[in-house]
C-alpha cells in the first residue's frame, strides 16, 4: 500500500482521514500545524501515542529530504537538491534579501515546455509533483535556515510549468497561504509560467492574488517560436489579451520576464517593439541575462547590450530592472543542477 502524504491533505480532508480512524475531529487542526512546522511524528507531543503509530505506518510526514546543499561562496544564496520518495531529484535555490528570504521552488521533475535556452526540459518531464511535495521544498529550507530566519517569499521559478500542473498547484497556494501552516501571504508568491493561454483565465477565475510572472523573451511571435514551443499554439495576441484580462480583474501588476540572447532579441529595436507590445498595460520588465546551457547554442546578449535593452524600455518609459545574478558560482538554476547530478549518474 502507497503510503498518504499528509501535507497535501487540506485541513477539511485531514480532518475526514482522522475521524475514518476513529479520532476527534480537533486532531486535525494539532496534526495540520505540526505537519506545516515540518515535525516528524514523533515529535507531535499532543497526539496519543496509538494515533502517533497508527499515522507512522499509513502515512509520511515529509514526503521527502535534502540530498545535496550547494551554498555560494560570493552571497548568501545557497542550492538545494532535493530527493523526493520515490528517488527523484528536484532543485531549489534559496535567496536572501533585503526583505528577507524567497525560495524558489519546483513543481515538477523536469518539464515538457520544450523552450530552447532551458536545462530543466532537456530530458522532458517525469511527472508532476504534488502540492505536499512543494510545501516539502519549502519546510526544508526553513530546516535548513533554523534560526537564521524562515522563508517569507516564494517563486514557482523552478524546474517544470506550474500551469501544466495546475491543480496541485492551486492546492499549493492555498496550502502554504494557511493561518495554522506556514501562513506565507499570497502577496508575497510568484507564479511565473511560459504562457498556457487558458490556464491563465483559468487562474484569474480563482481569486488567488499572487504575482502572475509571464516568460516573454520575445517581442513578437516570429522571435518568439523560435525558442518557445508554446508560441506556436498561443500567439502573442493572445496572450496579451489573458494577461490584460488578468491584470484588469485581479488590479495585481503583470511581471514580464525577458532573457537577452545574443542578436536573437536583444537590440534597441527589440526593445522598442516590446514597449510597443505592452505600452499601457499594468507591468514591469525583468530582464534577465542569459544563463548559458551548455547544450543549447544561444549566447548570452552582451552586458553592454543588456544596459542599452534596459536605457531603450526606461526611455519609452516602461518600468523594467536587470536581475541581479545570485549564486553565479552554484550553477546557473533554470534545471542545470538537477541535469549535473543525473550526468554525474550515468
Ligand atoms: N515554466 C515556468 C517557470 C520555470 S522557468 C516559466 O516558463 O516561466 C523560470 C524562468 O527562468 C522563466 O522565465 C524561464 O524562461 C527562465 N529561464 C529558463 N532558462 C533560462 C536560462 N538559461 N537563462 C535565463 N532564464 C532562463
Amino acid at each position: 500500500m502507497d503510503k498518504k502524504i499528509l501535507l497535501d491533505m487540506t485541513p477539511d480532508e485531514l480532518k475526514a482521514y482522522l475521524i475514518s480512524l476513529g479520532q476527534p475531529a480537533f486532531r486535525a487542526r494539532q496534526l495540520f500545524s505540526w505537519l506545516h512546522r515540518g515535525v516528524p511524528f514523533a515529535e507531535m507531543r499532543n497526539l496519543p501515542a496509538s494515533l502517533r503509530q497508527t499515522l507512522e505506518r499509513e502515512c509520511v510526514d515529509l514526503p521527502m529530504r535534502i540530498h545535496e546543499v550547494f551554498p555560494s561562496q560570493k552571497d548568501d544564496t545557497v542550492k538545494f537538491l532535493f530527493a523526493c520518495h520515490d528517488g527523484n531529484i528536484i532543485e531549489g535555490v534559496l535567496m536572501h534579501y533585503h526583505y528577507g528570504y524567497s525560495l524558489c521552488i519546483s513543481t515538477q521533475v523536469g518539464c515538457k515546455m520544450g523552450c530552447a535556452f532551458c536545462a530543466s526540459t532537456l530530458n522532458g518531464c517525469v511527472r508532476s509533483l504534488c502540492a505536499g511535495e512543494m510545501l516539502g521544498e519549502v519546510l526544508l529550507a526553513n530546516r535548513y535556515l533554523g534560526e537564521k530566519g524562515k522563508v517569507g517569499h516564494i517563486v514557482l521559478m523552478g524546474s517544470g510549468e506550474p500551469l501544466d500542473n495546475y491543480d496541485n498547484t492551486v492546492r499549493f497556494l492555498r496550502l502554504v497561504n494557511d493561518p495554522d501552516g506556514l501562513n506565507i501571504s499570497l502577496r508575497n508568491i510568484s507564479l511565473s509560467t511560459c504562457g498556457l493561454v487558458p490556464r491563465i483565465e483559468k487562474l484569474k477565475q480563482e481569486k488567488l492574488p499572487v504575482t502572475l510572472s509571464i516568460s516573454l523573451h520575445a517581442p513578437n511571435d516570429a522571435i518568439r517560436r523560435q525558442i518557445m514551443p508554446v508560441a506556436n499554439t498561443w500567439p502573442i495576441q493572445e496572450l496579451m489579451q489573458a494577461v490584460r484580462g488578468y491584470v484588469a480583474d485581479t488590479g495585481r501588476r503583470v511581471v514580464f520576464e525577458y532573457a537577452l540572447i545574443d542578436k536573437l532579441n536583444s537590440t534597441p529595436e527589440h526593445a522598442r517593439e516590446l514597449a510597443r507590445l505592452i505600452r499601457g498595460l499594468q507591468c514591469h520588465v525583468n530582464l534577465i541575462p542569459l544563463n548559458h546551457v551548455d547544450e543549447s547554442p544561444l549566447v548570452p546578449a552582451s552586458p553592454k547590450a543588456v544596459q542599452a535593452f534596459l536605457s531603450t524600455l526606461e526611455s519609452e518609459h516602461i518600468s523594467a530592472t536587470v536581475r541581479r545574478e545570485m549564486g553565479s558560482d552554484i550553477g546557473g538554476a533554470c534545471g542545470q543542477l538537477r541535469r549535473r547530478h543525473l550526468e554525474g549518474k550515468a
